[in-house]
C-alpha cells in the first residue's frame, strides 16, 4: 500500500490506535483535528485539544483552512519557504493558557503520545511540535495603538463584533506560524521571527479592514437613502 500522507491516513491512523490506547485517550478527553492549508499538501495540522475545546480546535481549523487562503498573496508567500521546509506533520497542542503566560512555544520533542513515535501512516515524515495558549491570544495587543483606533472605527459602523473575531482569527494564524518559524530556523533570533509574524498580522489585518469597511460604508449609504 502506497503511504500518502494526507488528513484521511492521519484519521485512519488514529481510528486503528491499540483499543486501550484509543481507550485512554477518549477517557482522558483527548480529541484530535486534521487541517490542511489550501494551496499545499504539507504541513498537515493535527490539533490536539480537550474535549471541552472542541470549538476552539474548529476554529483553529478554519484559520488553516479558510484564513490562510484569504490573506494577500504576498502576506502568503512571506511565509512560503518557512512552510516548505517545516515538518510535514504539525502537532499543536492547543492550551487555554500557559502558565509561563506566553501566547505559543516550540517544542524540541514531540510529547503528543500518538506522533511521539515513527509510525508508519506518517510515510516517513517529520513531525513537529508546538503549543498555543488561545485566552492568551485574545487578550494580546498584537500592536496597541492601531488595534484601539481600529475598535473604534468599527465601534462606529457596530460591526465589532465580526472585525473582532476576524482579529483573533488573524492572531491565531500569525502565533501558527511565528512557532513554525521557531521550529524550522531553531536558531534564528525572536527579534526577526517576530518581526515577519507581526508584519504577516498588520497586513493582513490591513487588507480585511479595506474590504471590510468599503462594505461598511456601502452599508451605511443605503440606511440613508432609505430616509431620504
Ligand atoms: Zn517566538
Amino acid at each position: 500500500m502506497e503511504n500518502v500522507l494526507s488528513p484521511t491516513a492521519i484519521e485512519e491512523y488514529l481510528c486503528k490506535l491499540p483499543r486501550r490506547a484509543r481507550w485512554r485517550q477518549w477517557l482522558s478527553g483527548r480529541r484530535y483535528r486534521v487541517a490542511c492549508f489550501a494551496d499545499r499538501a504539507t504541513p498537515l495540522v493535527i490539533i490536539a485539544h480537550s474535549f471541552r475545546d472542541a470549538a476552539m480546535a474548529r476554529q483553529v481549523a478554519l484559520v488553516v483552512e479558510q484564513d490562510w487562503a484569504g490573506v494577500p498573496p504576498h502576506c502568503r508567500a512571506s511565509y512560503d519557504e518557512i512552510l516548505f521546509k517545516a515538518p510535514s506533520l504539525i502537532v499543536v497542542q492547543l492550551r487555554r493558557k500557559n502558565v509561563c503566560g506566553c501566547l505559543g512555544h516550540r517544542h524540541l520533542f514531540v510529547r503528543e503520545a500518538p506522533f511521539s513515535e515513527p509510525h508508519d501512516a506518517f510515510g516517513g515524515a517529520q513531525v513537529g511540535e508546538m503549543d498555543i495558549a488561545y485566552t492568551r491570544i485574545e487578550t494580546w495587543l498584537a500592536q496597541p495603538l492601531s488595534d484601539t483606533a481600529l475598535d473604534a472605527k468599527f465601534r462606529e459602523g457596530s460591526r465589532l463584533e465580526e472585525f473582532r473575531a476576524q482579529q483573533f482569527r488573524l492572531r491565531l494564524l500569525s502565533v501558527l506560524l511565528h512557532e513554525t518559524h521557531h521550529l524550522v530556523s531553531p536558531q534564528e533570533p525572536e527579534i526577526s521571527v517576530r518581526e515577519r509574524s507581526i508584519a504577516f498580522y498588520r497586513e493582513a489585518l490591513a487588507s480585511y479592514v479595506e474590504s471590510a469597511i468599503a462594505t461598511m460604508s456601502f452599508t451605511i449609504d443605503r440606511s440613508f437613502s432609505r430616509f431620504g
